[in-house]
């Protein structure tokens, strides 16, 4: 018996609901903003031997004997975040882009430090301070926010930086359509003498790609995640250059800080994923991403669909439904019924509650990993704005989302 069919076996339970999310994956049209499809070689390379390893410490400081091929995998993932990214220092070993910015916060502050982040309702993460957060709890987060436009007021930044004086400020988003002007922050941050984290967690790939500005030399760090734009693996990196005196804080923050044994079986997988990430073909594709996510606001703007900003400059489109009879929720589900995957957002001058809200998030990453090029996303853009305006058929729509699905199938020759 395979290994395939001794799981099947074995546990019959998760293996369906596993089969049945891989066709659920290739069947729907996925717009969420921080997904993607990994390829089937670095899905490979997250599932070794190195599982079965503990490697607490760095490369050859080890608390752990056995270690010279995790350190040779880990060494190589390092060189390889720092050609990416122009750094030269790189922690591979978060798990997550949530525990890269407490070993971040953990390096630098003490509990009780003010620090200033976008706040939640206007496009920023949980990890910037909200209070249902650590961020928010073991620190007095001050938070700004966009103005009318959907756009970061720099002048309100720096107002509110000097009033409350953080000593970290954090610029970053789930949900922002433009360009961080990552100079400005720079600026500000040494205008109130505050460490400058630029969380690069949604627009990782499109930086490694070209196509969004690296805030290597303006940022004393850099935090990510490797699993949105960036293609890899479920996990964090943090990054820096600019300041060498906090290399040796930032490891000692991660480990012993927040985390245990490091997951190294995931660490190789982020070393592949790096090498995909250096390729020209992942160039292309980061430009296709953001091609695709022009297209669509295109068609939502002639559909008289109202886009957050009016524009984008990244893989995110913000849909503000506020003129529509819909809210973000209930569109959300209107558009799962249809296979076509979303989440409902804030926008700004929100009215509603974080629970219903009146606005959408859309994202290119991972519709443009199937092959998805402008064509066929002002198709889906004319699908959602047909399910936003009118009264539409249920299954006409379903069938033309097969159709796209079907013409374009994801890669997603795994195992299981
Ligand atoms: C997704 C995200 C994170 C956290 O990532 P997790 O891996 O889900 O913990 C952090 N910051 C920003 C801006 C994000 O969008």
């Amino acid at each position: 018996m395979n290994r395939v069919d001794q799981l099947k076996s074995f546990d019959p339970e998760i293996f369906d609901n596993l089969l049945k999310e891989r066709d659920r994956q290739d069947a729907q049209i996925n717009l969420i903003a921080s997904e993607n499809y990994v390829s089937p070689i670095v899905h490979l390379a997250s599932m070794n031997a190195l599982t079965n390893k503990y490697a607490e410490g760095y490369p050859r400081k080890r608390y752990y004997a056995g270690c010279q091929f995790a350190d040779h995998v880990e060494e190589i993932a390092i060189d390889r975040a720092n050609q990416l990214f122009s750094s030269e220092y790189a922690n591979v070993q978060p798990h997550s882009g949530s525990q890269a910015n407490h070993a971040i916060f953990n390096a630098l502050l003490q509990s009780g430090d003010t620090i200033m982040g976008m706040s939640l309702n206007h496009g920023g993460h949980l990890t910037h301070g909200a209070t249902v957060n650590f961020s928010g709890k073991d620190y007095k987060a001050v938070t700004y926010g966009v103005n009318e436009k959907g756009l970061i007021d720099y002048d309100q930044v720096r107002e509110i930086a000097k009033k409350t004086q953080p000593k970290l400020i954090i610029a970053g988003f789930s949900a922002y359509c433009g360009i961080l002007d990552w100079k400005k922050f720079r600026t500000i941050a040494d205008e109130v003498g505050a460490y400058f984290l630029a969380d690069i967690a949604h627009v990782s790939g499109l930086i490694a790609g070209g196509v969004y500005p690296n805030p290597i030399e303006e940022a004393d760090i850099l935090s990510s995640t490797t699993h949105k734009s960036l293609r890899g693996p479920r996990g964090g990196i943090i990054l820096a250059k600019r300041n060498p005196d906090l290399f040796k804080s930032l490891n000692f923050g991660l480990f012993p800080g927040v985390q245990g044994g490091p997951m190294m079986h995931i660490i190789a997988s982020k070393a592949v994923a790096f090498k995909e990430a250096m390729t020209e073909d992942f160039r292309q594709y980061q430009q296709q991403i953001l091609k695709n996510a022009q297209a669509m606001v295109a068609v939502f703007l002639e559909r008289g669909i109202q886009v957050v900003s009016g524009q984008t400059q990244n893989h995110l489109v913000l849909l503000d439904l506020t003129n529509t009879e819909h809210t973000g929720k209930a569109m959300q589900e209107k558009l799962e019924e249809v296979g076509i995957i979303t989440n409902k957002n804030t926008v700004p001058n929100e009215q509603r509650s974080p629970f219903v809200t009146s606005g959408i998030r859309l994202g290119t990453p991972a519709i443009t990993t199937r092959g998805i090029l402008e064509n066929e996303a002002k198709e889906i853009a004319h699908l959602i704005s047909d399910v936003a305006l009118k009264a539409y058929d249920v299954n006409q729509i379903k069938s033309k989302v097969l159709d796209i699905t079907q013409s374009h199938p994801v890669d997603l020759n795994y195992l299981v």
